[in-house]
């Protein structure tokens, strides 16, 4: 896959779990989210928008890889998103082992 088709597989993804995810989102913010706002949301970001998401570090913000190179590495020796999406499960694992401890 390139990038682009990579991006739109997780747009794809994302739209067909809207519901589950607007009511993950609505019960962890005070910010309140509609289902088509959410759906809207998906398909007006772009591609490195939608694949940034996926590639940050939820604790310290940090991207877990380079969007230029690893990203479209990772894509290239991919044949689905899911694929994908489990090599950077990996990475996000590798990231989170250099957190320092406290
Ligand atoms: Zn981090």
């Amino acid at each position: 896959m390139n990038k682009h088709e990579l991006a739109e597989e997780l747009r794809r993804k994302q739209l067909s779990k809207a519901e589950e995810a607007v009511r993950e989102f609505n019960k962890n913010s005070r910010r309140q989210m509609t289902i088509p706002q959410f759906r809207n949301a998906v398909t007006s970001c772009s591609d490195e928008e939608i694949i940034l998401s996926y590639i940050t570090c939820s604790s310290c913000g940090a991207l877990i890889l380079s969007y230029d190179v690893d990203v479209d590495a990772l894509a290239r020796s991919s044949n689905s998103a899911d694929e994908w999406l489990d090599k950077t499960y990996k990475a996000a694992l590798k990231h989170r082992g250099t957190h320092v401890k406290l």
